[in-house]
Parts: C-alpha cells; sequence; structure tokens
C-alpha cells in the first residue's frame, strides 16, 4: 500500500482516532521518511478489500486501481466509482 504524506497536525488527527480504537485511523502514513502504518491486527483479506474500496470511493478514487475519477455520472451527480478505463472494462461491458 503507497503511504500517504502527512503532516504532523494530521497525524495529530489520526493518534486522535487511534486513542478511540476508530477504525478510521488505520492507513499508512509517510512523515519526513518514516512510515507509520496502522492495521488491524488479524483482519480478514475481505475485510481489508473492503475498507480499501471505501477508502477510495470516498476519495474519489477508482476503486480498481485508485486513480483519480474525473467524470460524473449525470444522473446522480456523484462521481463515478471507476475510472474512464476500469468504467470501459467493467460497467460498459454488462450492457
Ligand atoms: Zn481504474
Amino acid at each position: 500500500m503507497e503511504p500517504t504524506k502527512v503532516t504532523i497536525k494530521k497525524l495529530e488527527q489520526v493518534t486522535d482516532l487511534l486513542k478511540e480504537a476508530d477504525e478510521s485511523s488505520i492507513g499508512t502514513y509517510l512523515f519526513k521518511g518514516l512510515r507509520i502504518q496502522i492495521s488491524k491486527y488479524r483482519a480478514s483479506g475481505s475485510e481489508r478489500f473492503a475498507r480499501l474500496y471505501h477508502r477510495r470511493r470516498e476519495q474519489g478514487l477508482c476503486v480498481v486501481c485508485g486513480a483519480k475519477v474525473t467524470k460524473k455520472n449525470p444522473r446522480t451527480k456523484k462521481a463515478y466509482r471507476l475510472c474512464e478505463e476500469h468504467r470501459d472494462k467493467i460497467d460498459k461491458r454488462a450492457k
């Protein structure tokens, strides 16, 4: 997993979540060349996948490859869950 570069402020927010054992603190962070990894002990593969899916969804990234999704669904006004490439491969194939 690629770490997210963080400032000390962001790191403090993460440690606040950590105090509550909030699972939204889970992630890999990069602070001044140091990697801080917070993960759930003995999480199953499907749990990890679900978390990755939701995180990408929240950040507006393609759920398959993590690329930034730029296009929005004109009906829902929300960003697509897939990048253009994967939308071609996955969504449009269903038609
Ligand atoms: Zn993609």
